[in-house]
């Protein structure tokens, strides 16, 4: 199985990019901008066309023919409507669903062909929706799906084929996917936007949410990852004993990229194959744990970045292969070293550049110093009302084992606004209203050979689950495998609530201070800026009434809880059957995803645990094999549950509880059997890529 195969991954020197020539191809495979101007002129047209959504209605004829001039241009022949099932998070390659179609006519009679590809063809596509996840919004025999186009993120290449982002609904127009929502919930952001900006004295064109997704990785040796059935089957280890180095001495944190492993190359060439779809993919670093790296775009509108980093997770893993590597994007891919996230940087902005999150700004445009004050408050009051769906949005099953332990903030709603900020909006709040300022200090380093340097006056902190970070606040709570839809979905909808409530009351005659200082004084408790890995402190959080859902599958349960139900209604975002519908989906997965992680355990044990135990004479052996019959008896018992709900219930603890003491007898099993008989890759193996010999690579 191992080879010194070394033309794969040492085909070609690290690349080096000295001029902005290398960039060239930059958003080349994106149509829009310049690229999309030119093929339109020859139609016409020109990508001014694309600004405006209704051109689906009036000029689809003409896009169509400019894409398809574009498209046999860069070598592709194909199509597809790309759209982004529900909870399709660790199991998906990709995360989406596609049906490639030629953009040929064929001919039956003469059997000539030709290029064909019409405006019918690219704003709407038909499918089958009921063999996607559904919650029982769709049968068999009440299947119709249908594709339509998403004008907010643009078309783009890869291959072949020219994706064409789309939103899946069902007959009825019910939402049977991730992306339907979140465009909803930006109809009611920047609706209710402007209406509280209006009684601000400000009047925009356009609000957008903007977000920056960082994602976090795993890249392990590919040989030893297609030896290990559970990172296969599921995406992470379902046991493993610890190798003798962790994360202890921080040494893999931000450490060089190492030119004589693998994983420079591919994050090179995985950011190459990004920057010609127009993916701003513009930081990389090691992360904390040892075979932990991490990507950061630059942000942007979030129906298009959500977009962009669904396609870098699906570019991270097929590079990965080609240089001999595997790319673990679940949350929790080994015990007790870190799990990776996707902190969901967020800030809401007018269409020409305005951030409402940066007080300068915002102070300046709307000529209102108190309109950063009130934008706030309305934000602050949402976390403390809708706490319980922002845990709800990160509920993954893979996000079961980092919420609460000590490297990922816990299952507590709290915000962190830092000492400047809090003081200032204390003394808004007790009638003291005014721009806020945030401050910079000069920092000495005390040697002359280092001048002071400009610093800002709030420190970090990376235990708040919803930090405020100086002009965005930073969801960190996020699991890397998500499709973060749900979390931009529910951001903005909390959001456009309380905008609402903001915009009624001051239409009704309150002042903007006095409506903003009430709800902040209401919501005070949901600011805090300590430590959140505290268990003390978690303590006094929770007396105080902040939202602490410890269990994924509770937190998926708040979908259908009335005043949720009721605010995805009032905000037009989710009708009661599609808040059903989802969670009963996001149930189906937790528990499916238990079922894979439970069956594979009794296989490795059947297959490789109890074998090698047998052979050497040593371990657990009883104790293994009853582990077998209480998983199998497990499993039953959630086959057999009646509701989704119930069945999720049950999957939790078997996962929870009994995989984890049965994963001692294993991790004890390998730390007694000689390692020539221990047929399964150790931890050792699998997470020193530096200590690796490069050459042995697929
Ligand atoms: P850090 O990990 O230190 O927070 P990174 O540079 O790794 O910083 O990531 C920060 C992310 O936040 C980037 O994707 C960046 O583009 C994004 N970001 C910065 N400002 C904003 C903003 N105003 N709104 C949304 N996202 C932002
Ligand atoms: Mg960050």
């Amino acid at each position: 199985m191992l080879s010194r195969l070394s033309t794969v991954a040492r085909k070609a020197a690290p690349a080096r990019f000295a001029s902005l020539a290398a960039y060239e191809d930059y958003g080349s495979a994106v149509f829009k901008g310049d690229v999309a101007d030119a093929y339109l002129k020859k139609h016409g047209a020109s990508a001014a066309l694309l600004d405006d959504p209704t051109w689906t209605e009036h000029s689809s004829d003409t896009v169509a023919a400019a894409i398809l001039d574009w498209a046999i241009d860069n070598g592709a022949d194909s199509y597809c409507h790309w759209f982004q099932p529900m909870a399709a998070s660790g199991v998906r390659h990709g995360l989406t669903g596609q049906v490639q179609n030629k953009m040929i006519e064929f001919d039956r009679e003469s059997n000539k062909i030709k290029f064909d590809f019409k405006g019918k063809n690219l704003i709407r596509g038909e499918t089958d929706g009921s063999s996607f996840p559904n919650g029982g919004l769709r049968a068999t025999h009440t299947a119709g799906g249908y594709l339509a186009l998403d004008t907010s993120s643009p078309v783009f290449l890869r291959g072949d084929i020219v994706h064409i982002p789309s939103a899946l609904v069902s007959f009825y127009g019910t939402a049977l996917d991730e992306k339907t929502p979140l465009l909803r919930s930006n109809e009611a952001l920047n609706t209710q936007g402007l209406r509280l900006l209006k009684c601000l004295g400000y009047e925009p064109q356009e609000l957008v949410a903007n977000i920056g997704l960082e994602q976090e990785i795993f890249l392990i040796p590919r040989d030893q990852y297609l030896r290990r059935m559970d990172l296969q089957m599921t995406g992470r280890t379902i046991m493993g004993k610890d190798a003798p180095r962790g994360q202890e001495m921080c040494d893999h944190y931000m450490a060089a990229m190492s030119t004589a492993q693998p994983a420079l190359e591919a994050m090179q060439e995985m950011q190459q194959e990004c920057w010609k779809m127009g993916i701003p993919l513009k930081t990389r670093h090691r992360e904390v744990a040892p075979g932990q790296y991490e990507f950061a775009p630059l942000f942007g509108t979030n129906t298009t970045q959500v977009d962009q980093n669904i396609m870098v997770m699906q570019v991270i893993e097929e590079v990965a292969a080609k240089h001999g590597l595997a790319a673990l994007l679940q949350e929790k891919p080994f015990a007790n070293i870190n799990g990776s996230g996707k902190h969901n940087n967020w800030s809401i902005g007018t269409t020409d550049g305005v951030n409402l999150l940066n007080p300068d700004q915002i102070s300046k445009a709307s000529g209102n110093d108190n309109a950063f004050a009130v934008i706030m408050s309305a934000i602050i009051s949402a976390i403390d009302t809708h706490g319980d769906l922002m845990r709800m949005s990160i509920a993954t099953p893979g996000n079961d084992f980092r919420l609460g332990a000590c490297e990922a903030p816990p299952a507590i709603t709290s915000t962190y606004l830092g000492d400047d900020m809090t003081n200032y909006l204390q003394a808004f709040k007790d009638g003291k209203t005014g721009a806020y300022n945030p401050g910079n200090k000069s920092m000495e380093m005390g040697t002359k050979f280092i001048r002071p340097i400009a610093i800002p006056a709030e420190d970090r902190n990376r235990t708040s689950p919803f930090p405020y970070g100086g002009a965005r606040f930073e969801y960190r709570a996020v699991g890397s495998a998500q499709n973060t839809s749900m979390v931009n979905t529910v951001l903005n909808t909390m959001t456009a609530q309380k905008f609402k409530q903001f915009a009624d009351a001051i239409e009704g005659g309150a002042s903007p201070e006095k409506v903003a200082q009430d709800a902040l004084s209401a919501s005070w408790k949901v600011i805090f800026n300590g430590d959140n890995y505290d268990e003390a402190n978690q303590e006094m959080l929770t007396k105080n009434g902040l939202w602490r859902i410890d269990s994924a599958v509770e937190a998926n349960h708040r979908m259908v809880d009335p005043k949720n139900v009721a605010l995805f209604a009032e905000m037009g975002v989710l009708e009661a059957e599609e808040c059903e519908a989802r969670e009963n989906v996001l149930h189906d997965h937790y528990t499916g995803t238990v079922e894979m992680e439970a069956l594979c355990m009794i296989d490795m044990i059947n297959q490789h645990v109890l074998p090698s135990c047998k052979d050497a004479e040593v371990g657990p052996v009883s104790d293994l094999e009853s582990s077998v019959a209480t998983l199998k008896a497990a499993v039953a018992e959630i086959h057999a549950a009646e509701t989704p709900y119930a069945a999720a219930t049950l999957a939790r603890t078997l996962r929870l509880e009994t995989m984890v003491d049965i994963r001692e007898f294993c991790d004890a099993a390998e730390g007694v059997v000689p390692a020539d008989m221990w047929t399964l890759p150790t931890y050792k193996e699998m997470l020193f890529l530096d200590q690796t010999d490069a050459s042995y690579v697929m």
